[in-house]
């Protein structure tokens, strides 16, 4: 049987390159299985274009969040799902310093479309500790990354365009113009394992995550303080995430659970119920750039999208698209090239 593209890993690399190339015409097919410590099904999904310790924007946020937003909605009417949530971000400031930070983000050019000061009533009613208030990142946004991977699931199984199963090494058979995956044979294959992927220049990321449920806590906004809060809604949130580069498949640990919890006490006063504790494992690049492009003959790698891969995938995609079928440069700053 023969293909364009067989596609290895579907989290949201995988996923979002899939529909890239299926809109193109192509024809994909793709294989996962979903292994312990996947990013994906670990990630908060917020669509954040600030970076909240320095309040400067995300590497070239203002071109990647339209891009996002386009691909994401238009995708999701096509599943006939609702997964892309517009919210606003309140970062509340831990000390009178980040306030005067933020007064210079507002002034600068490059942030001033991102960052805003006004009053969230939402906020001020809420039991959040916030001395030295808060400021707005908006546009900001939510993407339920596992109802958008689950619609899409469906749709390629019903397709007959996934397989679940872990592909071995051995199993794939490279040619100089073809690659096959037992009886499938395709121009190209793409690895999206994300932080399975043997690649030099991925430095795995470990992020633990809390469910909790807090009744007398009545939020529409994302919250950061040292931690994010997401409202999943039902008196439900997230609350994430921890950052650890040692032991990295280890599972959700102890040590964690408290660091999250402490924090979410700092910000948070009321009773808080933890009902779910999930770790996942972030690729990310030695210098926090996607790693795109061809690694060999008639292979090509999706990988590196770090903490912000819900933010990065639809562009990087796209470009990889262009790199593989219409012969356009890779961009050298996210050249998978740099890393060998
Ligand atoms: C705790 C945490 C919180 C995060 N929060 C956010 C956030 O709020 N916003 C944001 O944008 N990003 C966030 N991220 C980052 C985001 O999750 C990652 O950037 C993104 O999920 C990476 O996706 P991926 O497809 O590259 O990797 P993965 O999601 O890990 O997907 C790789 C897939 O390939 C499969 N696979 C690998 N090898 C094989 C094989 N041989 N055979 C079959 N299947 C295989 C794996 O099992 C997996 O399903 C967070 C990450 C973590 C860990």
């Amino acid at each position: 049987m023969h293909t364009d593209v067989l596609i290895l890993g579907r989290g949201i690399a995988g996923a979002v390159l899939a529909e890239t190339l299926r809109l193109r015409g192509l024809r994909v097919h793709v294989f996962d299985r979903k292994r312990p410590g996947n990013a994906s099904m670990a990630a908060g999904g917020v669509v954040n274009p600030i970076v909240l310790r320095r309040d400067v924007p995300s590497w070239r946020a203002a071109r990647l969040l339209p891009q996002a937003r386009d691909f994401y909605t238009a995708w999701q009417q096509r599943l006939g799902i609702t997964c892309w949530h517009q919210l606003p971000l309140v970062k509340v400031f831990p000390t009178p310093r980040e306030v005067d930070q933020w007064q210079r983000a507002m002034n600068h050019a490059d942030s001033a479309p991102f960052v805003h000061r006004h009053a969230e009533p939402e906020v001020d009613a809420a039991p959040i500790s916030a001395p030295h208030g808060y400021g707005t990142v908006w546009p900001a946004a939510w993407l339920n990354v596992p109802a958008l991977l689950e619609a899409q699931r469906q749709q390629l199984l019903a397709s007959a365009m996934l397989t679940e199963v872990e592909v071995a090494p051995e199993e794939i058979v490279i040619a100089p113009d073809h690659v096959r995956i037992g009886e499938l044979e395709a121009r190209w294959l793409v690895r999206c394992e994300g932080p399975f992927a043997q690649l030099p220049g991925l430095v795995p990321v470990k992020g633990e995550t809390l469910v909790v449920r807090i009744p007398d806590l009545h939020l529409t906004r994302m919250v950061h303080r040292g931690v994010f809060i997401l409202p999943l809604g039902n008196a439900l949130f997230r609350v994430g995430a921890t950052f650890k580069w040692d032991d990295v498949f280890a599972g959700p640990t102890d040590e964690a659970r408290t660091w999250l919890l402490e924090r979410l006490h700092a910000l948070v006063q009321c009773p808080v119920e933890v009902v779910e504790h999930t770790a996942g494992v972030r690729p990310a690049a030695r210098d926090r750039r996607p790693l795109l492009g061809i690694t060999g003959p008639s292979q090509a790698v999706f990988n590196g999208l770090g903490s912000r891969g819900v933010l990065l995938a639809p562009w990087c995609a796209q470009h990889l698209a262009a790199h593989l079928f219409d012969g356009a440069a890779l961009d050298p700053e996210v050249d998978v090239a740099r890393s060998f």
